[in-house]
């Protein structure tokens, strides 16, 4: 006999095999009964909205039911599975008090009744029920059984709508005034209209099959690439006004994507070898995507998206069918499984107002593209039915990731109206760019900026920042296909220092490991976060890190601006101490060549609680410290800062994390050494609150913050900001301290900069 292990991989592998939905669960409830030798096995599920199960699917109950019949979600023995978020399991179901006959179900002949609850996430989907003629009970084994299975099961229940696939098809009563959630790509609100954008071909319908003719297939190719390139062209035109011209680079990366000897070079040669042109686009396109997908930094791996995008147009010439709208309403909203950079080809950029994407994170450059356009999008709204939705009107809350499919006239009322007050905040917003960062009783504080992409220099000189407080000199690493030279460095530093002069500029040494990686200096651990990480590797290599920091050195030459050198992820006194004496070589030997250059100042960044308990002597051998509070938060609470299962338990008020914030803030003042923090925490209304009164002296952020953040400080005295502080550091928990801050600085007149009130 099969194993019970056995029983169930077997289930779950035949379940996952399916490609549909509706097969999946059908596959399921047969699987089941069978294992079980029940009579009756059943998956009821709650619908998007949350008001009422749907039967999903049924083996023994009247099949016509599936996708209708429906039961409140406080009814019957499946409501109490769901409400008590455990298994029932009774052998004589019809005289419980909570039993509730289906209607025409068939259901009238079962009596044994099991049922377990689908949760994922904490989240109950639905319910798991297996029934049975005579009034035997289900033993504890076979309940086990159940529970496992359905455990294993909820992540295939979570994303079945990840794939375009609505579970339980929504109804059109559904959709009123309904909130789909997604992740806030970019910020704002917006109503309009869906216009729902569809992958223009599908290549993975594409055979793979040898040419007829290579020469009329390479023909064929060569029409499809001008066509794309051309089409290209033009949404550079056609955003050449809208776009600053960093963001209107991205479009040119995709012109080169297709250059000769990058796509457009691979696909000729498979042509050339025999393949005909659609086989040739779908393998290189696909090994191309593999490689971006693999990657472990989260950035780069949705660039894989782009390269797909740019296939899909490829496919969509050569099979001849365009995506033939043309007409988009004023309010565009673009809807869509995926929605890329490409697809805003259609769109004049006047009509856009938001984007919605099933797919993608906030990492995806649609989002960075839409923070760019100052235009509202979520990303990965993974449950919004966004094929059913052409023509809907779509309230998109970009704050909160939130879609509200048909709002309600009051929804749409209170929108209006906070648009409106967005509107001049923002006009009120670009008046301070050349206005001090100083508080209304006449605390002075540094807005610096963090950098690292392309196209963050000019948005950062633009917003009025007054320094580098972090280069993050890993991410033009990445883009490399092996670790730049001294010449390339200095080239590239360069060019920010000057930008910057007369302001000082702090560099981090290369912070790879952990989520950050280099394909050409591959790092395979079970931990990376406790692995070899920032100072840790470069420790480990002089040879880069000399380079580097004499790239540094010599970039800063002649040049007012301070050179300050940074070191990420010490955790001890001794990895100072040697970063320290190879900054020495690296300095004499750079004056050894002839290069006139000044000492650079050395500071250290607390990310590990270790440094917090150290951060005294750090202090004293260091010219000044600057807290990692994206990190330290991470290693404080142990809760990995890219895993969205724990995302909730990532919380940057803790309180454990604001005593450690205070503490670092108590030592560097002991020792007068200057602070500042360059973690997201600074970029925030709170953050940057409470930071100023317990004296950083330098915040630095994106620069997207930066003006917001100024505004908070310069309408807020530090003596009020300093009562908050003792009251908070009073507090034993993270909600307490939020609704503290949050009902603060609305009281001393803030709100404006804080999200707004939320139902
Ligand atoms: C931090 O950890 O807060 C930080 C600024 O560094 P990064 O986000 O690059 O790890
Ligand atoms: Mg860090």
């Amino acid at each position: 006999m099969e194993s019970m292990l056995g029983t169930l991989r077997r289930i779950v592998q035949a379940v996952t095999a399916q490609a549909r939905f509706a097969n999946a669960v059908q596959t399921l409830v047969t699987e089941v009964k069978v294992a079980m030798a029940a009579d009756v096995c059943t998956i009821y599920l709650i619908n998007p909205a949350r008001t009422h199960f749907v039967l999903a699917a049924t083996d023994g109950l009247n099949l016509e039911k599936v996708g209708s019949a429906e039961i409140s979600l406080s009814d019957g023995l499946v409501g109490q599975v769901a409400r008590r978020a455990e298994p029932l399991n009774l052998n004589d179901a019809r005289s419980h008090p909570s039993f509730l006959y289906l209607a025409d179900s068939g259901e009238e002949a079962v009596n044994s009744f099991l049922g377990v609850p689908i949760i994922h996430q904490g989240r109950t989907l639905g319910v798991l029920v297996v029934q049975q003629q005579d009034a035997r009970r289900f033993d504890e084994s076979e309940e086990a059984f159940l529970v496992t299975l359905a455990a294993q099961l909820a992540t295939v229940v979570a994303h079945a709508d990840a794939v375009g696939e609505s579970a339980l098809g929504v109804q059109g009563g559904e959709l009123k005034d309904t909130c789909f959630t997604g992740a806030p790509g970019a910020p704002g609100i917006a109503i309009g209209t869906a216009v729902v954008v569809h992958p223009v071909a599908n290549l993975e319908a594409v055979p793979e099959k040898e040419a007829e003719n290579v020469t009329i297939e390479l023909l064929l190719f060569d029409r499809a690439l001008e066509s794309v390139r051309s089409d290209i062209r033009n949404i550079i035109l056609e955003f050449s006004e809208s776009l600053p011209a960093q963001e209107l680079a991205l479009f040119e990366a995709y012109l080169h994507m297709l250059d000769e000897n990058a796509l457009a070079g691979d696909i000729r040669e498979r042509i050339q070898h025999g393949q005909w042109s659609q086989g040739a686009l779908k393998q290189v396109i696909r090994e191309h995507v593999n490689r971006f997908e693999e990657m472990e930094d989260p950035y780069l791996r949705e660039r894989g998206a782009d390269v797909r995008d740019l296939g899909l147009r490829l496919l969509a010439y050569l099979q001849d069918i365009r995506d033939k709208k043309t007409h988009f309403p004023k309010d565009t909203v673009l809807v869509g499984d995926e929605v890329t950079p490409a697809v805003l080809a259609n769109v004049p950029a006047d009509r856009l107002r938001a984007i919605v994407s099933m797919r993608g994170s906030r990492n995806s450059h649609m989002a960075i593209l839409a923070r760019a356009m100052d235009i509202p999008a979520v990303m990965g709204a993974v449950e919004l039915p966004a094929f059913e939705l052409e023509g809907e009107e779509l309230l998109v809350d970009g704050h909160y990731g939130e879609v509200y499919t048909r709002p309600s006239d009051a929804r749409i009322r209170l929108s209006r109206e906070l648009i409106e007050q967005e509107r001049t905040f923002d006009e009120e917003l670009n008046e301070l760019k050349e206005l001090p960062c100083i508080t209304r009783d006449g605390w002075r504080l540094a807005l610096w900026v963090n950098i690292g992409l392309t196209g963050d220099l000019t948005r950062s000189l633009d917003r009025g920042a007054e320094g580098i407080g972090l280069f993050r000199t890993e991410i033009p690493f990445m883009s490399k296909d092996s670790f730049p030279t001294e010449a390339e460095q200095y080239t590239l530093y360069r060019e920010h220092m000057e930008a910057f002069e007369p302001r000082p500029v702090t560099m981090r040494t290369l912070d790879i490991g952990g989520d950050k990686s280099l394909s050409y200096f591959p790092i395979q651990e079970e931990n990376p976060f406790l692995g070899w990480r920032g100072i840790r590797v470069t420790l480990d290599h002089p040879e880069i890190m000399l380079v580097q920091v004499r790239a540094m050195l010599k970039a800063n030459a002649g040049l007012k601006g301070l050179l300050r050198i940074m070191l990420p992820m010490i955790s001890s006194l001794q990895e100072l101490q040697s970063a320290k004496g190879l900054i020495n070589q690296a300095y004499d030997e750079v004056i050894e060549e002839g290069v006139t250059v000044k000492r650079p100042q050395v500071g250290v960044m607390i990310e590990v609680p270790a440094a917090v308990y150290q951060a005294r002597q750090l202090a004293k051998e260091s010219d000044f410290l600057a807290v990692g509070s994206n990190d330290l938060t991470q290693y404080m609470l142990a809760v990995d800062r890219n895993n969205a299962r724990v995302a909730e338990l990532y919380q940057d008020v803790h309180p454990a994390v604001v005593t450690a914030l205070r503490e670092v803030a108590r030592a560097a003042h002991a020792e007068e050494t200057p602070l500042g923090i360059c973690g997201e925490f600074a970029g925030t209304p709170i953050g940057a609150v409470l930071l100023m009164a317990m004296g950083y002296h330098v915040l630095s952020m994106n620069a997207t913050h930066l003006p917001k953040v100024k505004w908070v400080i310069r309408n807020i005295k530090r003596s009020d900001a300093r009562r908050m502080l003792a009251r908070v550091l009073r507090m034993d928990n993270t909600q307490d301290i939020e609704r503290f801050m949050d009902e603060q600085l609305r009281n001393v007149g803030l709100a404006k900069a804080l999200p707004h009130h939320h139902d």
